[in-house]
C-alpha cells in the first residue's frame, strides 16, 4: 500500500472526551472514528487490526475443535420472556418494536438463541458435546459508554457455547477453552491473568475472567503474594480472623448523645472504642425494594455481591430523599427497632458483641448492641468487599494485594439454566431425557484491540505486537525528490509485496520527521528508512519497540525483514 492512497488522516490532538491511552492513540492514528456514544466505525488500518484479532480467535477455536456459526442480531423477544431474561436485564437492553409492534432486542448476548438452535436440532446423546461460536456484534445500552473501544454500546465479541450430556464433559470442555484462551491472548501478544469472577446475569457457577493487567482497567483484580489465587474484587474473597467473643456478657443496651457524630470514624472516635466495635448500616434499593445492610464498621459492602445474594437485577444505594421517606435519620441508621424493612448481614457482624450502632433518632446512637437481643438476624452472608493485606484464602501465608485488569475474556461453566429454562434436551442411553449441561466463552474482540494498546505505547504512540499490527513494515524515502532514494525504496517495496510482506510505502512529499511521527504513531512494527545510506548500499531498519537503529545491506534486507516478522509472529 502507498502511504498517499491510504484513507487515512492522522491527528495531532487528542479527542477532547478520550481518558484512556487507547482512545487517544486509536482516534489519532486514524484507526476508528466515532459516530455517537459508544459507537465507532473501523477505518482501514483499524479494520485490519480487527480482523488479525479474529484470525487468532478463529484459527485456535477451530483447533480446538469449535465450529463457526452467525446468529441473527434482532431477536424476538418471546425467546428472552422464556428464559426470563427480558425483564432481567433491565436497560442495558436495547429494544425495538417492529412495524406489527411487536417486541424485538438487538442481540447483547446470544445464550437464548443458540439453545433454541441446539434444543430443535439435536435430539440424542450421540450429538453430543458440541461447540459452537459465533464472531458477531453486540449492543449494549451501557450506563456509561466510555474509553471508545473499551466499553461501547455496539462492539464485537466472539461467543462460543458448548452443550453436554455430564459435568466431566464441560469440564473438558471448559478447560479446552482456556488453554485456547491462553494461546489467543498470548499470540495478540498481550500479559494477562485468568481471574475467578462473579457471574454476573449470565448465570452459572464457576466462571474465570481473562485480565490484561493495565493501569487503565476497569476491573480491580486481587491476587494472592505467594500462591496463583487471584479474582475480580467483585468475587474476591479473605481470611480474616474474627475474634471468638461468646465468652463476652451482653451488657445493657443504652441510647447516647452523639452529636453531630455521624461517620464510624466520628462515632468511635467520640464515644472512644475502636471503629470495629461499631456497625456501619447503609440503606440500599434493591430492585424497588429498601433493604438494610449490615457490616462491621472498619469493612465496606461488596455491591456485586450483596446483588447475587439477593438474586437482583439493581442494586443501588438509597437516596437522602429515600432515607427520609423510610423515617431514618441518615447519619444514625441502625437495626434496632427496624420494622418496615428488611434487613442483611454481613459475616463480620455474627461475631459481633456490645456493639455501637445508629439510633435512629438524630444526634444518638446505641451503644452495647447485641444482635438476636435487641434485633433478630438468622443468616450471615459474605457481602464484604476485601482489603489489600488481608490473608489469602486459599494459602496458609499469602498476602492479598491488587491491581488493575482489562476484562477481554471469561468462560463459564452455565450448567443447565438455559437449557432448563428454554426445555432444550436429548434422549440418553437408556432412552430417558434430561437437560443438557452448558459452557459458554466471549472475548471482546474489539475490546482487546483496545487492550492491546494500553499495554503497548509510548509517547510516541502505539506499538503493535507483530501479530495484530496493520501492515508489519513502512518503508520510508528520507528525501522523495531524491530519485536514487525512491528507485531503492519502490525497489525493496515491490520485492516485499512479491514475498506478502505487509508493507506500507510511505511515498508523501513531505519532511521526514514528519513521516517518521506518524509511523510511530500508527506503530508498524517495522521502519526502514531510505536515507543518504543508499549510495554505500545501505538502508536503515527500526524496530518500533526497541530504541536502537540498524545498517543492513540492501540485497540483505527482504530476507532480514521476513526472518524477524516471522520470530515475532
Ligand atoms: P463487563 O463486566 O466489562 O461489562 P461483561 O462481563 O458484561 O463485561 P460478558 O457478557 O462476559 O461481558 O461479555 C464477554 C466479553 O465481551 C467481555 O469479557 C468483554 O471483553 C466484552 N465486552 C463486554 N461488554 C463490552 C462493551 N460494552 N464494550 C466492549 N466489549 C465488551
Ligand atoms: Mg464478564
Amino acid at each position: 500500500m502507498k502511504f498517499s492512497k491510504l484513507f487515512l488522516k492522522t491527528l495531532k490532538e487528542n479527542p477532547k472526551d478520550a481518558e484512556v491511552i487507547s482512545h487517544k492513540l486509536l482516534t489519532r492514528a486514524g484507526m476508528i472514528k466515532r459516530l455517537s456514544s459508544g459507537v465507532y466505525s473501523y477505518l482501514p488500518l483499524g479494520y485490519r487490526v480487527l480482523k488479525k484479532i479474529q484470525n487468532i480467535v478463529r484459527e485456535e477455536l477451530e483447533k480446538a475443535g469449535a465450529q463457526e456459526v452467525h446468529m441473527p442480531v434482532l431477536q424476538p423477544a418471546e425467546l428472552w420472556m422464556e428464559s426470563g431474561r427480558w425483564e432481567k436485564m433491565g436497560a442495558e437492553m436495547m429494544r425495538l418494536k417492529d412495524r406489527h409492534d411487536k417486541d424485538y432486542l438487538l442481540g447483547p448476548t446470544h445464550e437464548e438463541v443458540i439453545t433454541d438452535i441446539v434444543r430443535k436440532e439435536i435430539n440424542s446423546y450421540k450429538d453430543l458435546p458440541v461447540n459452537l461460536y459465533q464472531i458477531q456484534t453486540k449492543f449494549r445500552d451501557e450506563r456509561r459508554p466510555r474509553f471508545a473501544l473499551m466499553r461501547g454500546r455496539e462492539f464485537l465479541m466472539k461467543d462460543g457455547y458448548s452443550f453436554h450430556t455430564n459435568e466431566a464433559s464441560l469440564e473438558e470442555e471448559y478447560q479446552k477453552m482456556h488453554k485456547a484462551y491462553n494461546r489467543i491472548f498470548t499470540r495478540c501478544g498481550l500479559i494477562f491473568r485468568a481471574v475467578e469472577a462473579d457471574s454476573g446475569n449470565i448465570g452459572g457457577d464457576i466462571t474465570h475472567e481473562i485480565m490484561v493487567l493495565a493501569e487503565s482497567g476497569e476491573d480491580e483484580v486481587i491476587y494472592c503474594d505467594s500462591c496463583d489465587y487471584a479474582a475480580n474484587i467483585e468475587k474476591a474473597e479473605s481470611n480474616i480472623s474474627m475474634e471468638n467473643s461468646t465468652d463476652i456478657d451482653e451488657l445493657e443496651m443504652k441510647l447516647v448523645d452523639t452529636p453531630n457524630k455521624q461517620t464510624i470514624a466520628e462515632v468511635s472516635e467520640f464515644l472512644k472504642k475502636q471503629e470495629s466495635d461499631t456497625l456501619k448500616a447503609l440503606i440500599y434499593k434493591v430492585d424497588e425494594e429498601f433493604y438494610m445492610v449490615l457490616i462491621r464498621g472498619d469493612y465496606d459492602i461488596n455491591e456485586i455481591k450483596l446483588k447475587n445474594r439477593l438474586n437482583a437485577t439493581e442494586v443501588e444505594q438509597a437516596t437522602d430523599e429515600d432515607i427520609e421517606k423510610l423515617g431514618l435519620k441518615k447519619g444514625y441508621i441502625g437495626p434496632v427497632g427496624i420494622t418496615n424493612i428488611k434487613i442483611i448481614a454481613d459475616k463480620t457482624v455474627k461475631s459481633l458483641k456490645n456493639y455501637i450502632s445508629g439510633g435512629n433518632v438524630k444526634d444518638k446512637h446505641y451503644i452495647n448492641v447485641n444482635h438476636n437481643r435487641d434485633y433478630k438476624l438468622d443468616e450471615f452472608f459474605d457481602i464484604r468487599k476485601v482489603k489489600l493485606g488481608e490473608g489469602c484464602p486459599r494459602c496458609e501465608s499469602g498476602k492479598l494485594n491488587s491491581a488493575r485488569g482489562i476484562e477481554v475474556g471469561q468462560i463459564f461453566k452455565l450448567g443447565r439454566k438455559y437449557t432448563e429454562a428454554l426445555n432444550c434436551t436429548y434422549l440418553n442411553e437408556e432412552g430417558k431425557t434430561n437437560h443438557m449441561i452448558m459452557g459458554c466463552y466471549g472475548i471482546g474482540v474489539s475490546r482487546t484491540m483496545a487492550a492491546a494498546i494500553e499495554q503497548n505505547n509510548d509517547e510516541n504512540g502505539i506499538i503493535w505486537p507483530m501479530s495484530i499490527a496493520p501492515y508489519h513494515v513502512i518503508i520510508i524515502p528520507a528525501n522523495v525528490k531524491d530519485d536514487e532514494q525512491m528507485r531503492v525504496a519502490n525497489t525493496i517495496y515491490d520485492k516485499m509485496k512479491k514475498e506478502n510482506i505487509e508493507v506500507v510505502l510511505d511515498d508523501r512529499d513531505e519532511r521526514p520527521g514528519f513521516k517518521f511521527k506518524d509511523a510511530d504513531l500508527i506503530g508498524f512494527p517495522i521502519k526502514i528508512v531510505v536515507g543518504k545510506g543508499v549510495t554505500a548500499g545501505k538502508v536503515e531498519l527500526k524496530f518500533r519497540s526497541e530504541d536502537d537503529k540498524i545498517e543492513i545491506e540492501i540485497e540483505n534486507i527482504i530476507k532480514y525483514t521476513k526472518d524477524r516478522i516471522a520470530e515475532k509472529l
